[in-house]
């Protein structure tokens, strides 16, 4: 491997440059014509336009013509970052068939992890617990009935091909039964393109947890310990902390081993993430996200190791003890604690609708344990209506949880931005909260917790 196109844009394109310049291989940048002045053209080595004519977000989701990039500047590898084509079984086949090494699992583990349905019955095959559900898509409103009066409300309909938080309603009794059922159907149907659904019990104020694995081409898996995300605002991460303040030696053991029999079970490679809600008496599998995630960075501030350097380490083919030489699983502790806020050019005062702009004024943080990895976060950048409202990461890490919670505090209030409206703010208030502080949020903590809104 020499030369990598980053098939994405905004801060995981950088973050995945900087890797890639790290390990001194070659860089080529592809963006949209709205992206015509994004960091991510002019961090890369090379950049080339994509998806003339086409839609924004259509013009990252152009296969062709991102491999026609790779194979017009001799890059050998692709790596798709997060979101776009990074689950995308046909475009890892396209790249397989143009001889490109797509940094990613195998075809076959894409189609397992990208269908939520045929992810639980390996997640049940591998041993691990799953929220009580249908095993299979429901094929009928009956079915949902019956569901719900043998298991109890409420439950929740979620789409198979769901993802990033959408694709899931919850049904508080079987009054809402009807109008729910055909709703989540035609949602999945246009986001999804398939209107599967199946049916699972809605678990009471869960906790998400999730374990950062590594997995090479050997069938060596290693687990990074995991995450707390349950700082979540309609079921999207807002917050995320590594490691758990409330998790027991024990069940942090527990939880970390299912992750790693779940994907040497299929003997995935590839950095990924297996996900848990977590009750005060088990733990649940919910997904796999086979790719890099957004907050794979409070996971490298506990341990050190780069997540992104190990996947392209990984799709070389390096073993991850003998090459890349990451410390054994006995071996591998954590330091401190981190923790990371998604800042948002979101309007907390407006319903979180995206706000665009120029940014007129942008003064960042910055000092001991300090993390940015920001977009096209800069005076002067526009921020377009056209993609995510993710503007920078700010994460921090320090010894304790509690003076984590004090630095990212800090951290926030030194951001100056001005010219658009950001969520900073907002999160200064759940910072704040006792509930947070106390490591005891749980995934419904921002939408019940109404003195948050004031
Ligand atoms: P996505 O793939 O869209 O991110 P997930 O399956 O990972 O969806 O779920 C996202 C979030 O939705 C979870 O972290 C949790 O807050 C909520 N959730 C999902 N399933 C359930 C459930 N059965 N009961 C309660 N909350 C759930």
């Amino acid at each position: 491997m020499k030369k990598v196109l980053i098939a994405n844009r905004g801060e995981i394109a950088v973050r995945i440059i900087r890797a890639c310049h790290e390990l001194k291989l070659q860089t080529v940048a592809v963006y949209a014509k709205e992206d015509e002045y994004g960091v991510h053209r002019f961090k890369a080595d090379e950049a080339y336009l994509i998806g003339k004519g086409k839609k924004p977000i259509e013009a990252y989701l152009d296969s062709d013509d991102i491999i026609r990039v790779a194979k017009q500047t001799g890059a050998d590898a692709i790596h798709p970052g997060y979101g776009f084509l990074a689950e995308n079984e046909e475009f890892a086949r396209k790249c397989q068939e143009a001889g490109i090494t797509f940094v990613g699992p195998t075809v076959q583990q894409l189609q397992i992890f990208g269908d939520k349905v045929a992810a639980k019955h390996a997640a049940v095959k591998a041993g691990l617990h799953t929220i009580p559900g249908t095993a299979d898509p429901v094929a009928s409103l009956e079915e949902v009935q019956e569901f719900g009066t043998k298991f109890g409300y409420p439950i929740m309909l979620k789409a198979a091909l769901g993802g990033g938080g959408r694709g899931m309603r919850i049904v508080n009794d079987e009054s809402e039964l009807a109008s729910n059922y055909k709703h989540a159907k035609s949602e999945a149907k246009q986001a999804f393109g398939s209107d599967e659904l199946y049916v699972e019990k809605y678990l009471d104020h869960p906790k998400h947890i999730e374990v950062q694995i590594l997995a090479d081409q050997h069938g060596h898996v290693m687990h990074l310990f995991e995450r707390d995300c349950s700082v979540q605002r309609r079921h999207q991460k807002v917050i995320e902390i590594a490691p758990s303040i409330t998790l027991s030696a024990q069940r942090r053991a527990e939880i970390c081993q299912a992750a790693v029999n779940l994907m040497q079970s299929v003997a995935y490679q590839n950095a990924g993430t297996v996900e848990f809600l977590v009750t005060s008496d088990d733990f649940y599998f919910i997904e796999v996200n086979p790719r890099v995630q957004v907050e794979h960075t409070v996971t490298e501030m506990i341990t050190d190791i780069d997540i992104v350097q190990t996947q392209l380490k990984i799709a070389t083919g390096q073993d991850l003890w003998a090459d890349i030489h990451l410390p054994k699983q006995e071996e591998l502790t954590m330091h401190g604690n981190a923790i990371q806020c998604r800042i948002t050019t979101e309007d907390p005062e407006n319903k979180f609708l995206p706000d665009t702009g120029k940014i007129e004024t942008y003064r960042s943080p910055g000092g001991l344990g300090v993390r940015l990895d920001g977009g096209n976060a800069y005076a002067g950048a526009t921020v377009t209506p056209f993609f995510d409202s993710l503007l920078v990461k700010a994460c921090v890490q320090a010894r304790t949880f509690d003076d984590a919670v004090k630095k990212m505090t800090r951290v926030l209030q030194e951001f100056k931005i001005r010219g658009v409206k950001t969520n900073i703010g907002f999160m200064l208030k759940v910072l704040a909260h006792p509930t947070f502080r106390l490591g005891e949020a749980h995934t419904t903590f921002i939408d019940d917790t109404k003195e948050l809104f004031l």
